[in-house]
């Protein structure tokens, strides 16, 4: 994951992490490791399978709209394997119903929206870009990224707006 003030890019190692032993610097790491919320301990959803180690993923809820599953880039396709992708399809039908959450799987900055019907992959989103999702006229669900200061998103934010009318996304 990226720790800003560590200036930590996502998918790479932290240089403060000592193997067998965790984090050398604990009693001083940055506000963003101490208040780490991992989603396996916090989310009720999450089963026994989620836990880190074994799944090689971890679930952080990146703030009231995005849930995002961090993968392990040495095991990128994890997430399509059982129980995990059944437990993500059933997640990304809850936020759809209840139209304030999206289901993002990151490996690394490659970004997959997992939606109801389908899932689409973003590839490499820069840190100037966001990931919308929404749901179409035919019902169905789409998701795109754009550039932050790209005037046909002004006033939305990722998930935030579930039913937006973007004429710019995929059908
Ligand atoms: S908790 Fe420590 S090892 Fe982990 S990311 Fe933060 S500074 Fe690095």
């Amino acid at each position: 994951m990226e720790i800003s003030e560590l200036k930590k890019s996502a998918g790479t190692w932290c240089p403060h992490v000592v193997k067998g032993r965790g984090c050398a610097i604990y009693a001083e790491r940055p506000s963003s490791c101490a208040s780490f919320g991992c989603g396996y301990l916090h989310w009720p959803m999450a089963g026994d399978h989620w836990f880190p180690f074994k799944s090689k993923m971890v679930i952080v809820a990146e703030d009231a709209a995005r849930m995002a599953i961090h993968v392990d880039p040495n095991t990128p396709h994890v997430w399509k394997s059982e129980p995990y992708y059944s437990d993500l399809k059933r997640w990304s039908w809850h936020a759809a119903q209840h139209q304030f959450q999206q289901i993002v799987v990151a490996i690394g900055r490659r970004m997959v929206a997992v939606l109801p019907d389908k899932d689409v992959d973003l590839g490499r989103v820069a840190e100037d870009e966001v990931v919308l999702t929404g749901q179409l006229a035919d019902g169905s669900y789409s998701a795109m990224k754009f550039n932050a200061n790209d005037p046909a998103i002004k006033g939305l934010r990722y998930g935030q707006e579930y039913k937006f009318k973007a004429p710019r996304l995929p059908g």
